[in-house]
């Protein structure tokens, strides 16, 4: 489709109004009728090409248009066959407001709103209340039929200025913080739209609508809006656009706009308060109280996304932590334990013995019974090493390849040479068969090394000496533990 097709209504209406003026009258009517319910088609259109929440966007756009058109076509009627000479018709003013409604909803609502069924009823509840606000106003301020009423109709064109200029700057708004490109796409159509017609119905209500000079065919200044808003529902599909600059101005619009349909319905609970005092402060109190409800259930959400969020994160924290193979704690984990209890002993002034303990003659055993059997036996040896260990404080890692290193607070060089010991005979106790080696069964090598951390030397230092130690151990024969004095490192 073109957008050369609201052009051609455009001037269809003007040659309508310069070659036929004595048809001007009547065109008028109808051409205002066929504006909106065009345009509404142009956004049923548009939302056909859409994504899911795009598309549910332009149809509440296409239903805002068919119900103002409806108020066009109730004019139209009172006119023509009625016969009816009115300054505001009471059917036609509450579908204009009517139409306010669905628009009002739209900048309101979260643009993608998925798994939040419950925010939504409330919204819902919130337009269904101003539906009901908008009626019980205009009803108690505009006559029937007959010799209008100047009071109401000062108060109705009031409040549709003041929900006019209100739906203008939500959808500035709206359009200014959108992070999607079908959102912002939208927003700006409305926006434009809404600033041409709300430019246009106040100079229409204020400064034609009142002067008898005027024909209606002044009225149709309005249709120059609606051919704006069907031009950009006809523009085709949303361009990409850069990601948004802003995201804290995202953000807060996010967490306001829902503000802005309770907004609303107060403000037009103020208005009907003053004619009708039950309907005016139950349409306060639904507006009050359903924010506040929303609030909750959005906080609620919210709190259990973290919630989930934190669960997760342990959770991968805890993959991130360990080591695949063995199950037991990984590299990344030991620098980051010894580095804590480094600085913990360091405060309290105790000793801090490391052991690094590496399979003997492992190489063998892969080459004797192939990689799998390797992997099974490493993963025994981590297990018996990490039962071995049975101070909670103590942690045991997987250094690399075929070594192990395992962290004893509060012990010396003794102590470690101890818990060494009784590492080493649980896995030589394991009995798991090594024909390559010496031993006939898989045993380990320790080296030890234990020092009182002081503040300007490195844990790293410790590692060092313990792995001096393994050496000295593999030097000695393996399946033996050696121990480097205690110093203070
Ligand atoms: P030593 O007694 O001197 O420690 O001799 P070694 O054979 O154990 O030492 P070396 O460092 O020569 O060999 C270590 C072997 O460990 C080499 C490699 O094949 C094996 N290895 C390292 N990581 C893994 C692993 O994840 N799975 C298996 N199956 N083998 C591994
Ligand atoms: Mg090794
Ligand atoms: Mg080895």
């Amino acid at each position: 489709m073109s957008i050369l097709l609201p052009v051609v209504f455009l001037l269809l209406e003007g040659a309508i109004l310069v070659f036929l003026p004595h048809l001007a009258g009547a065109a008028a009517y109808v051409l205002m009728v066929a504006a909106p319910l065009l345009t509404a088609l142009a956004c049923a259109w548009r939302g056909r090409t859409e994504a899911a929440h795009a598309r549910a966007a332009w149809f509440v756009l296409a239903v805002a248009l068919s119900i103002w058109s409806l108020g066009a076509f109730s004019n139209l009627w009172q006119e023509f066959v009625l016969g009816q000479a009115n300054l505001m018709y009471r059917d036609s003013s509450l579908a204009f407001n009517l139409a306010a409604v669905p628009i009002t909803f739209l900048i309101a609502s979260e643009w993608q709103p998925a798994g939040r069924r419950l925010l939504r009823v409330i919204d819902g509840a919130h337009a269904l209340t101003l539906g009901v606000a908008y009626f019980l106003l205009i009803w108690a301020m505009l006559t029937a039929r007959g010799a209008p009423d100047l009071a109401g109709v000062t108060v109705i064109v009031r409040l549709e200025d003041a929900e006019n200029l209100f739906m203008l700057s939500g959808a500035l708004v709206r359009w200014v913080a959108a992070d999607d490109d079908a959102e912002r796409n939208l927003f700006r159509s409305l926006a434009i739209y809404l600033a041409a017609y709300t430019a246009l119905i106040v100079c229409n209500n204020h400064l034609i609508a009142g002067d008898p000079r005027l024909g209606p065919e002044f009225g149709l200044l309005s249709t120059a809006a609606f051919a704006l808003l069907a031009a950009f529902a006809l523009h085709g599909p949303a361009t990409v656009m850069p990601l948004h600059p802003w995201p804290r101005l995202v953000r807060a619009v996010r967490v306001a706009s829902p503000l802005l349909l309770a907004g609303v319905l107060l403000i037009v609970s103020l208005f009907l308060i003053q004619v009708n005092y039950a309907a005016g402060a139950a349409g306060i109190l639904i507006a009050v109280v359903g924010y506040g409800l929303r609030n909750t259930v959005a906080q609620m959400r919210h709190i259990e996304r973290g919630d989930t969020l934190q669960r997760e994160r342990s959770e991968l924290q805890t993959i991130a932590w360990t080591d695949a193979l063995t199950g037991v704690a990984n590299r990344y984990f030991l620098d980051a334990a010894l580095d804590r209890v480094w600085h913990r002993d360091l405060r309290a002034k105790r000793p801090l013995a490391v052991l690094m303990i590496d399979i003997d003659h492992f190489k063998l055993m892969n080459d004797r019974y192939g990689h799998p059997t390797g992997d099974a036996c490493l993963r025994q040896v981590a297990k018996v090493l990490q039962d071995a260990l049975v101070r909670p404080g103590d942690v045991l890692a997987r250094y690399g390849g075929e070594e192990f290193i395992a962290l004893i607070e509060d012990a010396d060089a003794a102590g470690g040479h101890v818990v060494g010991e009784r590492l080493r005979a649980a896995v030589e106790a394991l009995g798991i068969e090594h024909r390559g080696s010496p031993f006939g069964v898989v045993t380990v090598s320790v080296g030890v090394a234990s020092a009182t951390p002081l503040g300007d030397t490195a844990a790293a230092s410790l590692v060092k000496a313990a792995d001096s130690a393994l050496y000295e151990a593999k030097c000695a024969g393996r399946n033996l533990v050696r121990s480097m004095p205690t110093t203070g490192a």
